[in-house]
C-alpha cells in the first residue's frame, strides 16, 4: 500500500520587521519544492527593487477596499498606516494542489487565519536580541530612521502576542534557522489528524487481514 498524496499546510510566518522572515522564506523555497509563497496585496509604496506582483501587489486604498468588498481576501490588517491582505484564490488553489502555502503576515492577520483555518501552523521568527534586530533593520537600509523607530515600537507591541503561535524560531545562524523551520513543518505533516485518510485505510486493511487469518 502506498501513502496518499499529502495534504498541504497553511503556514503563517510572522516576526518583527527586520528579523529575517523574507530571507528565511526565500531560502526555504529555493531549497524545497513543497512550498508556495502567497503574494500579498498592500497599499504601501514599493521599496527600491520591489517588483509589483513579486514582492507584493501594490494597489491604491480604493482598489484594496474594493477587493475587501468583493470578498477577495482571506484576511487583511492595517499595519503602520497601510493595508496588507492575503488574496484568496492563490491560497485555495495551491492548498488543493497539496502545496504548503506560506503567508508572511503580521499578528492580527495570523490570528484571523488560525480562527478560519484551525489546522494552520503559526510560526513566529525572533531575533537573538533586540539590539541585533535594530542592527538588521538599520543595516537593510530600506527605511528612514523615523520608520525604523516606528517599527521598533511596533515590535515591542507585537512581542505581547508571541505566545499565541505554535512555534518560535530563533533566527541567529540563518542556515540553522531555515533547517529548523523546515523540520517543524515536516513534523507537522506527521500529525495523525493530517493523515486521517491514510490511517483509516490502513486500519481497514489490517482488519481485513486479521479476518483472513
Ligand atoms: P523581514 O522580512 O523580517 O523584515 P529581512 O529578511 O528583510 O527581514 O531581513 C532583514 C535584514 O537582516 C536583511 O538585511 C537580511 O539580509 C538580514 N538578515 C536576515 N537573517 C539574518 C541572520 N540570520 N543573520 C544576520 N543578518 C540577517
Ligand atoms: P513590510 O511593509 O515590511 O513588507 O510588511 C509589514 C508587515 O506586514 C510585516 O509584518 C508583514 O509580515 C506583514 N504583511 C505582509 N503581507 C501581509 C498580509 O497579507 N496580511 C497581513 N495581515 N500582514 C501582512
Amino acid at each position: 500500500m502506498k501513502k496518499m498524496k499529502r495534504e498541504g499546510i497553511l503556514i503563517v510566518i510572522s516576526g518583527f520587521a527586520g528579523t529575517g522572515k523574507g530571507t528565511i522564506v526565500k531560502e526555504l523555497i529555493a531549497g524545497h519544492d513543497n512550498y508556495a509563497l502567497s503574494v500579498s496585496m498592500t497599499t504601501r509604496n514599493p521599496r527600491p527593487g520591489e517588483e509589483n506582483g513579486v514582492a507584493y501587489f501594490f494597489v491604491s486604498r480604493e482598489e484594496f477596499e474594493k477587493t475587501i468588498a468583493e470578498d477577495g481576501l482571506v484576511e487583511y490588517a492595517s499595519y503602520c498606516d497601510n493595508y496588507y491582505g492575503t488574496p484568496k484564490s492563490y491560497v485555495e488553489q495551491k492548498l488543493q494542489e497539496g502545496k504548503d502555502v506560506i503567508l508572511e503576515i503580521e499578528i492580527q492577520g495570523a490570528l484571523k487565519i488560525k480562527e478560519q483555518f484551525p489546522k494552520s501552523l503559526l510560526l513566529f521568527v525572533v531575533p537573538p536580541s533586540a539590539e541585533e534586530l535594530k542592527r538588521r533593520l538599520v543595516g537593510r537600509g530600506t527605511e528612514t530612521m523615523d520608520v525604523v523607530e516606528k517599527r521598533m515600537r511596533r515590535a515591542a507591541e507585537e512581542a505581547q502576542g508571541m505566545e499565541q503561535y505554535d512555534y518560535i524560531v530563533v533566527n541567529d545562524d540563518l542556515a540553522k534557522c531555515v533547517e529548523q523551520t523546515h523540520a517543524i513543518i515536516e513534523a507537522a505533516h506527521a500529525k495523525p489528524f493530517r493523515n486521517a485518510e491514510f490511517l483509516d485505510k490502513l486500519k481497514t486493511e489490517l482488519k481485513e487481514m486479521a479476518k483472513g487469518e
